[in-house]
């Protein structure tokens, strides 16, 4: 029996090891972490849970497609609810909005509480199927990089022209050609964040992302987020494959310009074939390191896309008007997006984002209390001083929400944990503490994203959010379905 070898136990290579053990390989997979699921984990802390990263769980259809596959019907391993209103948006001029699923309650909401015309809203949400009919095919469900033939920039150039695809200005520069009020122009660049990306300087191509939400829906799993991956672990566990934890993978062996094992724990492990789920800039700088010559140079130079600031608090208190997402905007987004992307730093009034997982799932916080998961988007870890900045950021948020839902928060605090840039970092080899692998910042984001698989060394594959076609649940699980299908099937 063939067998391969998975660096990590992200969500992308919990995936891919489905899929190869379905396809009759040996899977084992060695992960850094005492537990699976890198980015997408759980932690309990004082009577509370907390799913520590992922939170907006969309396309539930790509995690279903791996029980299918093995045969088995995934309702008896996960189950998740579609959600009825997205989410709830508080602003500083008191303007208070709830984004519905239903497209014809989402138009209604938004036009009364803006007064900005119901035609302008339809055509906005015709403008992303669009987009999302030309482009869905060609950027996400196939690996760019085997089309390479005919994907050369001449050519990737003229795709970029389509006018179809508005790939030539900017989020923010469309959006504020569709709607007069500013409000609805800041509701719509926030989903530049849903891959870590400035809509100042996103091209308009993104606008496609409230298209992800609004057709495909937004949903929350019974068990939390984490049970995404705990599921998986399970029916991959069925399947055979092997996970071994704290076992961080030292060097990737190579051998006559092929992958031919790892070097974990002081021990060799060989394999027909090597996947890496570690992000792909630390596995060149620290698996390939000693095949500097193979490294491609202008991928790893790329610019990251934004990490995350959380603070996870113990609340002794309930919201009757929040929900499982709100959004508390910032008074002047451009000023917040110089912050984090030319100046590198946090600005004085962060957009926050909380979402309280007991609001659906009441046992994720003692009676009468609620588990805080607060965010806000923060600059990629280049040695800022953080302890600085998050001290700073922590009474500007406190401040704010209080401010917005009119109590004091700070004396409803029972306890904390913070996750930041260096954490993230350390905790999931992410470079930069990066949450979506690459920024989406340039029309070319989508071609200089890593290939699935290596065209210097035979064997090597990789998935997960910094490889094409990129970072959050859905583009990583897509991540995997490519390396399987560049896989043969044994015979
Ligand atoms: P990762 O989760 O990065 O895991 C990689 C794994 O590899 C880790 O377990 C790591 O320990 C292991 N590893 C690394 N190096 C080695 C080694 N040498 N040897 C062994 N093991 C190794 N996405 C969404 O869809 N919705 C959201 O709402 C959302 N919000 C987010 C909020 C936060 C705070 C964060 C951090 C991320 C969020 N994301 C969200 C993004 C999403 O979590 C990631 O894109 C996705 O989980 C990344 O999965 P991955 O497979 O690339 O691997």
């Amino acid at each position: 029996q063939p067998k391969a070898i998975i660096v990590g136990a992200g969500i992308a290579g919990i995936a891919t090891a489905i899929r190869l053990a379905v396809k009759g390989y040996a899977v084992e997979v060695y992960e850094a972490n005492a537990y699976p699921g890198g980015k997408l984990s759980e932690f309990e802390q004082q009577g509370y849970r907390f799913d520590a990263g992922p939170s907006l769980f969309t396309m539930p259809q790509y995690v279903d497609e791996l029980f299918v596959l093995a045969g088995k019907n995934p309702r008896r391993y996960f189950n998740y609810q579609q959600l009825d209103t997205v989410c709830n948006y508080f602003y500083e001029d008191g303007t208070r909005l709830s984004a519905y699923a239903n497209s014809d309650e989402l138009v209604q909401e938004l036009s009364a509480k803006t007064q900005e015309a119901p035609e302008n809203l339809r055509r906005y949400a015709d403008n992303s199927r669009r987009i999302y009919d030309i482009t869905n095919h060609v950027f996400l469900e196939r690996s760019l990089h085997r089309l390479s033939t005919y994907l050369r920039w001449p050519t990737i150039k003229s795709i970029l022209r389509l006018p179809g695809i508005d790939a030539m200005r900017s989020m923010h520069k469309a959006n504020n050609s569709f709607f007069k009020d500013k409000r609805l122009v800041q509701f719509y660049d926030r989903y530049a964040t849903y891959n870590g990306s400035n809509p100042y300087k996103a091209p308009a191509t993104l606008n496609v992302i409230p298209y992800f939400e609004q057709h495909f829906g937004a949903y929350f799993p019974d068990g939390g987020m984490y049970s995404i991956t705990s599921s998986l672990v399970k029916l991959a566990e069925e399947l055979g494959v092997s996970f071994y934890y704290n076992s961080p993978v030292e060097q990737i062996l190579v051998e006559d310009n092929k992958a031919i094992g790892i070097k974990v724990n002081n021990q060799i492990k060989t394999a027909d074939i090597i996947i890496s789920n570690m992000d792909v800039w630390f596995t060149y700088k620290k698996l390939l390191s000693h095949l500097p010559g193979i490294h491609p140079k202008k991928i790893l130079q790329q610019e990251r896309s934004s990490s995350a600031l959380i603070f996870y608090w113990g609340i002794s208190k309930q919201f009757k008007q929040l929900d499982l997402h709100n959004i508390f905007f910032s008074a002047d987004y451009e000023a917040e997006f110089n912050s984090i992307w030319n100046d590198g730093t946090i600005g004085a009034d962060p957009t926050v984002y909380l979402n309280i997982s007991s609001k659906l799932k009441p046992d994720d916080a003692p009676e009468g209390n609620e588990n805080w998961f607060v965010m806000i988007n923060v600059p990629a870890n280049k040695g800022q001083d953080w302890d600085a900045l998050i001290d700073l950021a922590r009474t500007n948020i406190i401040n704010k929400l209080s401010r917005l839902l009119g109590e004091d928060i700070s004396s409803l605090i029972q306890s904390e944990s913070v996750l930041d840039p260096r954490s993230i970092e350390s905790r999931t080899s992410s470079y930069q503490g990066s949450l979506y692998g690459t920024s989406s910042n340039n029309q070319f984001a989508a071609f200089l994203r890593h290939a699935n698989r290596s065209s210097k060394i035979k064997n090597l594959y990789f998935c997960g959010g910094s490889v094409h076609p990129g970072g959050g649940i859905p583009l990583c699980l897509l991540s995997a379905k490519i390396v399987g299908d560049l896989i043969p099937t044994t015979s």
